[in-house]
């Protein structure tokens, strides 16, 4: 059997290692470097592979969910409302622009942000909701923009962990992960569902005015060359990046199929073992690209299992052990311990297994023998 691995980033290479690599030595041969044909040429890619008027492309996705923020204008003291069960850059930059983050609670079946939860949290001040589609699934998007739309505020998607996923409306229409919201911000970190081969990232929106804005801050606040009407940011996605951006979004419908695959797998081993919940899938299976496959472990100690699976060589993870609320940096006398009882308990049950574009049948047999041996 070949190795586990949490993420196997050099058996997807070696499926398209020739376009990788003529796509990074045509930046070579040029030294267009910074904002060479690469870039621009993704930028366009994306867009069209989304949906959307305009991908800014920049450095990170910590960086795009910033920049997001900054286009939209808000004031130190606006309220931003997001999830208290996600990766921690998300209340990290709501913290560093002087806003204040609002954490709330999650839905116990998707993890994603609880709909009640916000409604409870909405004051006069609240400016905006940031939704994470988490693990790879679309936050319930339509009550997100129904109640947007009736508190007037701005909806920011965290489209980190989904690019490429599906939602769809009650009338049927669907529609791509990011492109919901006023705007979206997505991480390329090369475990992402689409990840380059270093750090990059990129802002989606539909809003002309909004993508121009955008446009200046990633580029030091100019719109004309040495004129800085706005403060911005040196935020750029490198050519290099971009290079091999290119070479893998044609394959990336085809690596959330092959997670989503790898998921099932998972799931029907686990089929009648009650102290293990397996991921639901809310909507339509497209709805769903699986950037990590996370169990629930209940009446069982987790933390052994995690202990049993490392000595069997089997890799996994927590993902999030501390609920954001409850973290130094962020916590906070606002916040009650009973408004946040689902992310509490998430954080004691939750393991990630191994998820991938190159998991085959004898690993993830291996993977799942290997738990419910634990388990049972
Ligand atoms: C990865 C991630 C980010 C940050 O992306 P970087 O490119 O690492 O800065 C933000 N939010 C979520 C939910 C993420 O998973």
């Amino acid at each position: 059997m070949k190795k586990i691995q949490m993420v196997d980033l050099k058996g997807q290479y070696d499926k398209i290692k020739d376009t990788v690599n003529s796509s990074i030595q045509e930046v070579l041969d040029t030294t267009a470097y910074i904002n060479g044909p690469q870039v621009q040429s993704f930028q366009k890619n994306l867009e069209e592979y989304l949906d959307v008027k305009h991908v800014i492309p920049c450095a990170n996705g910590t960086d795009a969910l910033q920049i997001a923020m900054m286009g939209l204008g808000f004031q130190p003291g606006d309220e931003v409302i997001t999830a208290d069960f996600t990766f921690a850059a998300t209340v990290e930059v709501i913290a560093l622009l002087q806003l204040t983050p609002v954490l709330v609670d999650v839905e116990p079946d998707t993890f994603n942000i609880s709909i009640d939860a916000i409604k409870k949290a909405i004051t006069p001040r609240t400016k905006a909701i940031v939704p994470v589609h988490l693990f790879g699934q679309v936050a319930d998007m339509e009550a997100i923009m129904a109640l947007a739309a009736e508190h007037n505020l701005y909806v920011i998607e965290d489209n980190a962990q989904a690019i490429g996923a599906n939602y769809t409306f009650a009338d049927g229409t669907k529609k791509k992960a990011g492109v919901m919201g006023h705007v979206a911000s997505t991480s390329f970190f090369p475990s992402k569902n689409l990840g380059c081969y270093g750090d990059g990232g990129a802002i989606f929106t539909n809003d002309d005015q909004l993508a121009h804005n955008l446009r200046g801050i990633v580029n030091h606040g100019m719109y004309v060359r040495y004129h800085h009407d706005v403060v911005g940011v040196n935020s750029r996605l490198d050519s290099l990046q971009a290079a091999v951006l290119n070479a893998k979004l044609p394959h990336l419908d085809m690596y959330n199929k092959a997670r989503r695959e790898a998921a099932a797998k998972y799931t029907k081993a686990f089929a009648g073992y009650d102290n293990i919940i397996t991921p639901v899938v809310r909507g339509d299976a497209d709805s769903h690209v699986f950037h990590q496959y996370t169990l629930r472990v209940r009446n069982a100690d987790r933390n052994a299992l995690m202990q049993h699976l490392l000595d069997k060589g089997i890799p996994c993870a927590i993902y999030y052990p501390i609920p954001l609320h409850s973290q130094k940096a962020y916590a906070d006398a606002r916040y009650d311990e009973a408004d946040f009882p689902v992310t509490n308990q998430l954080v004691k049950e939750v393991i990630s297994l191994p998820m991938h574009t190159e998991l085959d049948d004898e690993q993830v047999r291996f993977i799942t023998d290997s738990i419910i041996d634990f388990i049972k």
